[in-house]
């Protein structure tokens, strides 16, 4: 098994690489040159990224199902993947959750770690007692397949939401936001000037306190595999213990609306360090959100 799992991300590494010379990390010598990935993806146009095959083969396991994806016209046809999880019956109401990655397209690390949690979740699918998941791992195609944080409009999309942006996958998850009304909104990103891992508590103030609650052991659980960013700032942003208590406008979150607030989390890896430990610093840290979720909503039903 863990051979098996050791593998597995040494092709995660590779086809990362591939993706951005940038980075000093990657140690392998047949890293296969971006051109002929962008061409496997261009003869895949329209279908999965490659690091979603693992997801793609689990699809329509028990719990597990790949929907139909959310198409888009950029140049030609796109679809932006989506998942879904259903845990086991909880007490009450199921919590819905929306976990977002590969927003910033030369972010895949984020999305490798989401679908490293929704295979954990297949084996494990106590974990997510309680839970429906909804999942995102590639919110960017475009900017996936073009290695750039943009997507092809030339816009940074997680600066765009609910300020009537006229691209298409930020109006397409917008709809995702109001359709599915989550309880709970994650979103994961990768930071190339961060020495550790840290959070952003995304939300419009009001679900704050919760999502603090939730943001502090997941770090923790991160640190286990990376160690966490301290600064008195980063990203521009007043930090204290790698918590982030303002963000950008326009990022992706919750829309207005009457009832309780979910909690919002953004959570960022530093992306230099190794992608296996940033996959399981991701993996680690919405394990905990769920598990911690699930507790306060326990001891406080009406949250
Ligand atoms: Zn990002």
């Amino acid at each position: 098994m863990k051979e098996v799992s050791l593998m597995k991300f040494i092709n995660l590494d590779r086809a990362v690489s591939a993706f951005d010379s940038r980075r000093e990390w990657h140690t392998l010598q047949s890293v296969p040159r971006p051109s002929d990935v962008v061409l496997r993806a261009a003869a895949a146009f329209g279908a999965a990224a490659s690091f979603l095959e693992p997801l793609d083969a689990l699809a329509g396991s028990a719990h597990f199902y790949r929907r139909s994806g959310l198409v888009f016209e950029r140049g030609g046809r796109w679809e932006l993947p989506r998942y879904q999880f259903f845990g086991p019956r909880g007490g009450g109401d199921a919590m819905r959750i929306g976990i977002f990655a590969t927003i910033h397209g030369d972010e895949p690390e984020s999305g490798m770690g989401l679908v490293h949690f929704l295979e954990g979740l297949v084996r494990q699918p106590e974990l997510a007692r309680g839970f429906i998941i909804e999942a995102y791992p590639l919110c960017n195609p475009t900017g996936y397949f073009d290695a750039t944080r943009q997507a092809r409009g030339g816009k940074d999309l997680n600066r765009e939401f609910w300020r009537d942006s006229a691209e298409p996958e930020v109006r397409l998850l917008e709809e995702e936001l109001l359709r599915h009304r989550f309880d709970g909104i994650i979103s994961l990103h990768c930071d190339d000037t961060s020495e550790g891992v840290y959070g952003f508590l995304s939300g419009r103030n009001s679900g704050a306190v919760l999502s603090g609650h939730l943001l502090e052991p997941a770090l923790r659980a991160a640190e286990a595999f990376l160690p966490r960013n301290v600064a008195a700032q980063i990203d521009g942003f007043a930090a204290c213990g790698g918590v982030l208590r303002n963000c950008y406008e326009g990022v992706l979150r919750a829309p207005d609306h009457d009832g309780p607030p979910p909690f919002e989390i953004t959570f960022e890896t530093p992306q230099r360090a190794p992608v296996d430990r940033q996959i399981e610093a991701f993996n680690s840290a919405l394990i905990s959100i769920l598990a911690e979720y699930r507790q306060l909503l326990a001891h406080a039903p009406n949250l």
